[in-house]
């Protein structure tokens, strides 16, 4: 069952075969990517019947890499909610705007559809221990999935993270261990006690299947705009994951003969606290130097080393877009904004879409006839210390 053929390595191109577990490409030390038959997808999966589906990501399953049904291990995440923000984008100067709420997802973020797709598909390859270093949300989302599965998780986590997300973890049962540092200090002590204490490791794109979960973002914003893609997407970038895999999405959807060769021009949206691809852009650069002092109220956008980072520089350039950075002033305040004109209580990743939309409207690198979409990528509840922070200042 399934259409997953094999894995590729993003640098190369070399091969792998699938029925094993995998973080990076021994080759390059390179992200891997899922490759699927996707003449034989197309077979299952007709765009037109999509309809009948469960309204969940997993409607898309033949483009999963979940081979047995009972392996998946959802709580129903994705197909959240593609919502038309006019008011709020006429404030802007960007009237057709959108805004796709992830907030709505299992444990308040999109982080939930990677989770869900990597521990069903650790789980069905053998796994019994996942572990993770997290800014956030990505703990929270591990701690649910791993107790859906039945499976044991470690998450190690900066001791400043946002309260919820440890509570949440804890809460889930999982282990979690507080680190003095950012999230790639997280990220090397995981790497270095995995192997010792057999546990697995969920790392952003240092395996193969997060970003086939959060690729179906890319597939519903198609579906939800009837196969015409918007001009521009914003989307604030840590890992940078949702880019990429939207990236990857599109491609396969090409190939499927679901839509055509236009694409939406990719907006990356960093804090000026921590903003290595906004940097590598600007210098014309293929890949992003480390950030130094990193520092942003937007817990998820405190990455300063990314993985993919060529990956989501080359999706940006290709798709003529761009990267931004606002401060977490701007990006505080338009928490605020944002949620007084929608009705939804963006987290502050979500709203630093909306001052970076305000920037390129100012530069007419934005339109008022073009669709936009802004990702409010978790739910503000989850920052509801940081964000009374700043109300009692
Ligand atoms: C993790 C996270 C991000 C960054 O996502 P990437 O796809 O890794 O770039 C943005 N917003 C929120 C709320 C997050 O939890």
């Amino acid at each position: 069952m399934g259409f997953l053929t094999d894995l590729t390595c993003t640098r190369c191109g070399r091969a792998y075969p699938k029925d094993r577990l995998w973080n990076l490409s021994p080759c390059c030390e390179a992200p891997l990517f899922a490759r699927y038959d996707l003449e034989g997808a197309m077979g299952e999966l007709k765009r037109e019947r999509l309809a009948e589906r469960m309204p969940t990501m997993w409607r898309y399953a033949e483009v999963l890499p979940v081979e047995r049904e009972d392996y998946r291990v959802s709580l129903g995440e994705g197909f959240t909610p593609l919502l038309q923000v006019t008011s709020l984008g006429q404030q802007v100067g960007a009237p057709k705007l959108y805004m796709k709420d992830e907030g709505n997802n299992p444990t308040g973020s999109f982080k939930a559809r990677g989770l869900s797709v990597a521990v069903s598909r650790a789980c069905e390859l053998g796994a019994r221990a996942v572990a993770i270093p997290s800014a956030g949300n990505a703990g929270g989302a591990t701690a649910a999935y791993a107790a859906r599965a039945g499976m044991r998780a470690h998450i190690f986590m900066p001791r400043d993270v946002p309260r919820a997300n440890r509570v949440e973890c804890e809460v889930l049962g999982a282990h979690v261990e507080l680190v003095d540092g950012l999230i790639t200090d997280c990220g090397r002590i995981v790497a270095g006690r995995k192997d010792r204490e057999g546990w697995f490791d969920v790392s952003t794109l240092k395996e193969p299947y997060r970003v086939e979960g959060k690729k179906t973002m890319g597939y519903e914003l198609a579906e939800q705009f009837d196969w015409d893609l918007p001009e521009v997407v914003i989307y604030p970038t840590g890992g940078g994951t949702g880019l990429i895999g939207m990236w990857k999405a599109f491609d396969e959807m090409e190939q499927m003969g679901w839509i055509g060769s236009k694409r939406p021009r990719m907006v990356s949206v960093q804090a000026a606290g921590c903003a290595p691809i906004v940097r590598a852009f600007e210098a014309g650069a293929a890949s992003a130097e480390p950030w130094e002092g990193a520092e942003t109220a937007a817990a998820g956008l405190r990455v300063p080393r990314a993985v993919g980072d060529f990956l989501m520089l080359r999706a940006i350039r290709e798709s003529g877009g761009c990267a931004v950075a606002v401060s977490d002033e701007e990006l505080m305040a338009c928490v605020w904004e944002m949620a007084s004109a929608t009705g939804i209580f963006p987290a502050p990743e979500g709203a630093a879409n909306l001052a970076g939309l305000k920037g390129l409207v100012k530069q007419g690198l934005v339109s008022p006839d073009e669709r936009v979409v802004v990702f409010n990528t978790g739910s503000g509840l989850k920052y509801i210390d940081v964000i009374s922070g700043v109300m009692l200042q």
